[in-house]
């Protein structure tokens, strides 16, 4: 655990968030900010800075995506679709560097990525 890093401190319980989904590798709570009518956040509970970080971790990895897909299905989203964001770095916009797969749907989401 870091302990300066926002994300491992709602792993320990000490900050509070709307978890929705729990593995014993993974956690997923709503985002504070939501940005779409579904928008959950997706973390490994070990710290990995950022997607590259996680990579080097397979099993990790393949927690993360199932359980992005298992909080998918139970939010509803597998029907019409959602997407699947790893935000990453400066350019990708990373604000929280403790490696988080952003769920996000329920409405039609519009272009990938501003021109
Ligand atoms: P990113 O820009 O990809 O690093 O996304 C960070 C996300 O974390 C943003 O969508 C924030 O709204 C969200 N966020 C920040 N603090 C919290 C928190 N305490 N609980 C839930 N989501 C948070």
């Amino acid at each position: 655990m870091d302990n300066d890093c926002l994300f491992c401190r709602i792993v320990a319980g000490e900050i509070p968030a709307t978890v929705v989904h729990e593995t014993p590798t993974t956690l997923a709570f709503r985002d504070i900010d939501p940005k779409a009518p579904v928008h959950v956040l997706v973390i490994p509970k070990t710290h990995h800075r950022d997607v590259v970080a996680l990579a080097a971790d397979p099993g990790a990895a393949a927690d993360v995506l199932a359980a992005s897909a298992a909080v998918a299905e139970a939010e509803g989203l597998t029907g019409d679709g959602f997407r699947l964001i790893f935000n990453t770095g400066s350019h990708g916009g990373q604000e929280v560097f403790h490696v988080h797969a952003h769920v996000v749907g329920g409405r039609p989401l519009g272009p990938m990525v501003a021109r």
